[in-house]
């Protein structure tokens, strides 16, 4: 069966292969799904700022009426936020209508369960199955859905932050930040969000325009020049930038540097289970060692996963994490809910900083520092399993190797370092991590291991 959903819902270009007739085949196959189950399934909808975000809400929402379930319209609003909504309102359901921080002809459908997480891999193929199999169960002309529009949940979801942190404490410290919301949807929440918490805000691209005029979406570094350059210049405590659909935020330290999403991870980690004195926490294979040594050096443990937000909230939820994330900038909190959420990353950071009372710099300084090399290696999908199991074989007798791990690909753990090859699910190539505490070292350790890959691929 050919495969609709990826790691993060369904996405393509609009018109092309994200269209109409797609959409409301799926709010079909979904509906029809629901209604095996639930009599009167009640689905919440949403979308982030994009230009086609009416166009396929009407046609994934017509879907779902067509089967007889009710669809509640939440408005434009950042994907944690119709989690929330979803989780705290009793929806059946929910729907985002996003492409997170792809580009702009780029939209997506994700699915949401009653729970505010994202759709489990099963949900997700007895949709595709039923899409398919284009066996709907439409309603009687009588039953077919009811519409309806709600504008209360961008206010429930603030309200829902401002109790889990100490808002006291925060407003005292009358914090300077200066917010990178690239046009995306976080500009309903985050400028808010922050005058709530007592802070001067200097707004960047804080206007939702589906075309990103400001700066692409993706809050990796050279996206987030802008803001870089405006925090020492506007004197401020930090700098955020936050993606499309406002569930990764990316922290910039007082001094304009750049905050990678492992040391972000790390820092909100340490916090939480220093409070806790422990707890159990969870990342995919690609964090950095140094959240692991945060964790362990307050009596917590980590476990890895795949890649893969909605496998790492699971996760957390059958274990009952205290805390986990990716090293992207996405973190979960569970005490709020299952799910990446940039709103609540920034105001657990503006908390830790009032808290400790020490500049973000200083803070990110008390983070062990390792050097990670990322890259990758092109390779056939018909070698990718060959190669790994090839490479895990030869590995066995490395006098460097200490043990491999096959949580998502091949993680070698070497005496200094740890080499991660992983084979990517859409495109014909291994993504090769190499994480050493020197950066010559991480280099070398590169080289080596494209090198024994290629040869492998060749060999194949
Ligand atoms: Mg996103």
């Amino acid at each position: 069966m050919t495969r609709l959903f990826g790691t993060n819902g369904i996405r393509g270009v609009v018109n092309k292969d994200m269209n109409s007739e797609l959409a409301m085949g799926i709010g079909k196959a979904w509906g029809t799904l629901l209604k095996q189950t639930i009599i009167h399934p009640k689905c919440a909808i949403g979308t982030d700022a994009r230009l086609s975000n009416h166009m396929l809400k009407s046609a994934i929402t017509a879907g779902l009426l067509s089967t007889g379930c009710d669809v509640c319209d939440t408005g434009m609003l950042p994907t944690p936020t119709l989690q929330y909504t979803v989780k705290e309102k009793q929806f059946d359901a929910g729907v985002i209508i996003t492409a997170s921080h792809n580009p702009p002809q780029f939209n997506g459908i994700k699915g949401v369960a009653s729970d505010g997480t994202e759709l489990s891999k099963d949900v997700e193929e007895a949709i595709e199955k039923i899409y398919f199999s284009q066996h709907f169960s439409l309603a009687e002309w009588g039953c077919v859905g009811a519409f309806s529009t709600w504008d209360g949940a961008i206010d429930l979801y603030i309200k829902g932050i401002l109790s889990t942190i100490d808002t006291t404490c925060i407003k005292k410290q009358r914090f300077h930040v200066v917010l990178d919301c690239g046009n995306g949807v976080g500009s309903l929440v985050a400028p808010l969000l922050l005058k709530k918490l007592g802070c001067t805000v200097t707004e960047l691209n804080c206007t939702p325009d589906g075309t990103f005029p400001g700066r692409h979406s993706e809050p990796i570094p050279e996206n987030l020049t802008e803001l870089m350059e405006n925090v020492p210049e506007a004197n401020a405590s930090f700098g955020v930038g936050q993606d499309g659909d406002a569930d990764r935020a990316i922290f910039v330290d007082e001094r304009g540097k750049y905050i990678w999403g492992d040391k972000s991870l790390s820092l909100v980690g340490k916090y939480i289970t220093r409070d806790l004195k422990g707890g159990l926490t969870v990342t995919p294979v690609t964090t950095s060692t140094c959240f692991e040594d945060v964790i362990s050096k307050n009596a917590g443990s980590v476990v890895y996963t795949k890649v893969g937000s909605p496998i790492v909230a699971r996760v957390m939820m059958e274990k009952h994490a205290v805390f986990g994330g990716e090293e992207n900038g996405g973190l979960i909190f569970p005490g709020f809910q299952y799910c990446r959420d940039a709103g609540m990353s920034l105001a657990k950071i503006l908390e830790i900083l009032a808290k400790e009372k020490k500049p973000l710099s200083e803070l990110i300084a008390e983070i062990p520092l390792y050097e990670l090399v990322k890259t990758k290696i092109v390779c056939p999908n018909e070698k990718k399993q060959l190669v790994m199991n090839q490479v895990a074989e030869q590995m066995q007798h490395n006098k460097d190797l200490s043990r491999i791990d096959r949580t998502d690909g091949v993680k070698l753990y070497l005496k200094d370092g740890w080499v991660l090859m992983r084979p990517s699910g859409t495109e014909p190539i291994f993504r090769v991590y190499v994480e050493a505490k020197e950066k010559t070292r991480a280099e070398q350790l590169t080289i080596f291991y494209k090198n024994l890959v290629n040869s492998l691929i060749q060999h194949a």
